[in-house]
C-alpha cells in the first residue's frame, strides 16, 4: 500500500521542514536507493541481457547471487561470476543522477552518509568520500587470498582480464585470467572492506558523537530487512537516544517484486521522533531537490 497523494506531499513537506531545521543530516542509504536510480538486484530483464551465462545456467536476476555460499563453486566460476557482475555494477550502469540530486539537497548542510550499497554510487556520482562510510566495503577492492598483506587494491585490467578468459561453455574463468597477489602470488580476491575501512568507521564514529546534542535529522532511504543491522536497527536506537533527533524513513515496495513489501513503517516506540514516507526513493529525493 502506497501513500495517497495527499498523505506523500504532507511527508515531504514534514522531511524539508525537518531539513531546513536542524544542525546536522545523516543519511542511511540502502538497496533502494540504487534500486530507485535503476540498479536495481531484482531485475531480470537486466541480468539476461549483461549475465547470459548465468541465465543459461537458471538463474534470473542478480540478487539470487547477492550473499550466496559459493563454497561449491570453483575458483574460476567465483571469478567469472564476480568480474561478470562488478562489470555491470561499475561500468555498463552508468553515474546516477538520482544521486546527484541527492548531494544537491545535502549541500549546506553538516552532513554524513553511511550505506550499506557496495555498487560506489556515491563515488562516482562526486560524494566527498571522507564523508561517506560504506560500511559493507565496495567492489572496488581487491585483497590476497593468502592475507599476506593487510594492502588492498583496485585492479580494473584484472576484471577484464577476467572477462576476456571466461569460457561460455562451463563459465568458469580459464586458469591463466584468475587475478593473483602482487606480493605473493596467491589468488587475489574481491575483499570488499579496503584497507581505509577502520579510518572510514572512525570518521562515522565521531560524527555521531558531535551530531548526539545536536538537532540531527536521520533520513533513511531504502532500507529493508537484508542487512538491518547496519543502517535500520543503528537509526532507530539512534533516534530513540539522542534527545534532539528525529528519523524520516523513506521506503516502498520493490517494483519488480510487489509481493516484496519496503517496510515503511515506524515503531510506535518512536513516536514524535519519526515519520514514515511510503514513497519511492526517486519521488522524494526530486521533490526535495526541486524545492531547494
Ligand atoms: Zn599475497
Amino acid at each position: 500500500m502506497s501513500m495517497s497523494a495527499q498523505e506523500a506531499d504532507r511527508g515531504i513537506r514534514i522531511l524539508k521542514e525537518r531539513l531546513d531545521a536542524c544542525d546536522a543530516v545523516l543519511v542511511g542509504a540502502g538497496a533502494g536507493l540504487s534500486a530507485a536510480a535503476g540498479l536495481s538486484y531484482f531485475d531480470g530483464e537486466a541480468f539476461r541481457k549483461y549475465y547470459p551465462d548465468m541465465y543459461r545456467l537458471g538463474w534470473h536476476y542478480p540478487y539470487e547471487l547477492v550473499g550466496r555460499r559459493d563454497d561449491e563453486w570453483t575458483r574460476g566460476r567465483k571469478w567469472a561470476y564476480w568480474a561478470t557482475h562488478i562489470h555491470y555494477v561499475r561500468e555498463i550502469f552508468p553515474a546516477a543522477e538520482l544521486y546527484r540530486k541527492l548531494l544537491r539537497v545535502l549541500e549546506g548542510h553538516d552532513w554524513f552518509v553511511v550505506t550499506s550499497n557496495c555498487d560506489r554510487q556515491f563515488f562516482r556520482n562526486g560524494f566527498p568520500m571522507e564523508r561517506v562510510f560504506e560500511y559493507q566495503g565496495n567492489y572496488d577492492n581487491m585483497g590476497c587470498s593468502a592475507h599476506c598483506t593487510t594492502h588492498t587494491w583496485n585492479d580494473h585490467d584484472a576484471l577484464q582480464r577476467v572477462l576476456a578468459n571466461i569460457d561460455h561453455e562451463t563459465f568458469e574463468c580459464r586458469e591463466e585470467g584468475i587475478p593473483k597477489c602482487p606480493y605473493c602470488g596467491a589468488d587475489a580476491e574481491i575483499c570488499f572492506r579496503g584497507e581505509d575501512w577502520q579510518q572510514n568507521a572512525d570518521r562515522y564514529v565521531r560524527f555521531l558523537e558531535q551530531a548526539r546534542d545536536r538537532k540531527l535529522l536521520l533520513i533513511e532511504i531504502g532500507v529493508g530487512y537484508n542487512t538491518p543491522g547496519v543502517i535500520r536497527w543503528p537509526f532507530e536506537n539512534i533516534a530513540a537516544e539522542f534527545p534532539y533527533a528525529f528519523l524520516v524513513r523513506v521506503n516502498t515496495g520493490y517494483v519488480q517484486y510487489p509481493d516484496r513489501t519496503g517496510f515503511p513503517q515506524v515503531p510506535r516506540s518512536l513516536e514524535g521522533k519519526a515519520a514514515a514516507i511510503d514513497m519511492d526513493a526517486a519521488a522524494v529525493i526530486e521533490a526535495l531537490e526541486a524545492r531547494v
